[in-house]
């Protein structure tokens, strides 16, 4: 996976999940290839576009550019005017052999005129592009712009005007789990976990007791690499009666599988994980259950309230 595309398939994946009838799909517009800043999005309005199937577009295959290439020789051919068309990147195979066509307004510019807005005019990085295109198009009063095709010295773009996609911020934190994970795990426990995170980022959000627990949480999402083993695999906790385990300031979490029983106590577990790799730690946990234990009032127990709502119980040990 290019970096290039990490980007397009969280926007894409996040959108998916907090979509909205108005706009059919969500394109990136990085801002900065910093890590943790926010990321600039269009929206593309769902009057005129729409997802349209290719077999043999394979984008997982191809290089960004290829695939950008491939769809346009292919859209091409309908002759569309007032048209673009781009690939699309998502996680789900079925992805692959899509490309989204919307109205825009296709314009042909030369790369010198750009060099105004290029910091680093590297033309092997297609992140400097999209932040040069954007920002040109702004410029002439557009929502904004994608760079699609770079050839010799002439570069085509696809312009949006207000009423065919409106620009949004996405928090790089909400995006980047989707494609900065390891998981030495099953697919269908892939899914769990990201259904967990989901979780996870909705609820932290409104977590208001301890600001610190969002925090924790968009550092691990907005900086750290981590990943996800099962617990049979050399998990240094242990197995007996463990959840989940992680070492402090660690990049890995060991998760017990077999003895989550929904996705709220998988995401009870991850975040509470996730506190310890982002360097909270607790006391042992009590045998007995007793509330009034500083276990409980540890910054891990209290991630688990977020999630849970009640105050923790059980004898599982995370
Ligand atoms: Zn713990």
């Amino acid at each position: 996976m290019y970096d290039y595309q990490k980007a397009f398939i969280g926007v894409y994946e996040y959108f998916e999940k907090n979509k909205s009838s108005d706009f059919l799909v969500a394109i990136p517009i990085i801002e900065d290839s910093l890590e943790g800043i926010k990321t600039r999005v269009l929206k593309i309005k769902t009057d005129g576009a729409e997802i349209i199937s290719h077999e043999g577009l394979n984008t997982d295959l191809s290089s960004p550019q290829l695939a950008f290439r491939n769809v346009i020789d292919i859209f091409s051919q309908k002759n569309l005017q007032g048209y673009g068309a781009i690939p699309i990147f998502g996680l789900d195979p079925s992805m692959y052999n899509k490309y989204i066509q919307f109205k825009c307004t296709v314009q042909m510019l030369k790369v010198g005129d750009l060099v105004g807005n290029l910091n680093s005019p590297d033309i092997e990085n297609p992140l400097v592009w999209y932040k040069a295109i954007d920002t040109y198009a702004r410029e002439k009063g557009f929502s904004g712009g994608i760079p699609v095709l770079i050839n010799e010295g002439d570069i085509t773009i696809y312009l949006f005007s207000p009423d065919q996609a409106e620009p949004d911020i996405f928090n790089n934190y909400e995006i980047n789990h989707y494609t900065n994970i390891s998981y030495k795990v099953s697919i269908d426990q892939q899914k769990l976990l990201m259904q967990a995170h989901e979780l996870i980022l909705s609820k932290s959000s409104s977590c208001n007791s301890h600001p610190e627990i969002l925090l924790a949480v968009k550092g691990v999402y907005g900086q750290t690499q981590f990943t996800y083993h099962d617990i049979n695999d050399k998990c240094p906790c242990g197995t007996e009666n463990v959840l989940g385990c992680a070492r402090l300031g660690g990049h890995d979490i060991w998760i017990n599988f077999q003895d989550h029983d929904t996705i709220e106590m998988l995401a009870e577990t991850v975040i509470h994980e996730q506190m310890h790799i982002y360097g909270y730690d607790h006391p042992d946990q009590p045998e007995n259950e007793d509330l009034s234990d500083p276990f409980y009032s540890s910054i891990p127990a209290l991630a688990e309230i977020c999630i849970r709502g009640t105050s923790g119980l059980g004898t599982y040990i995370r």
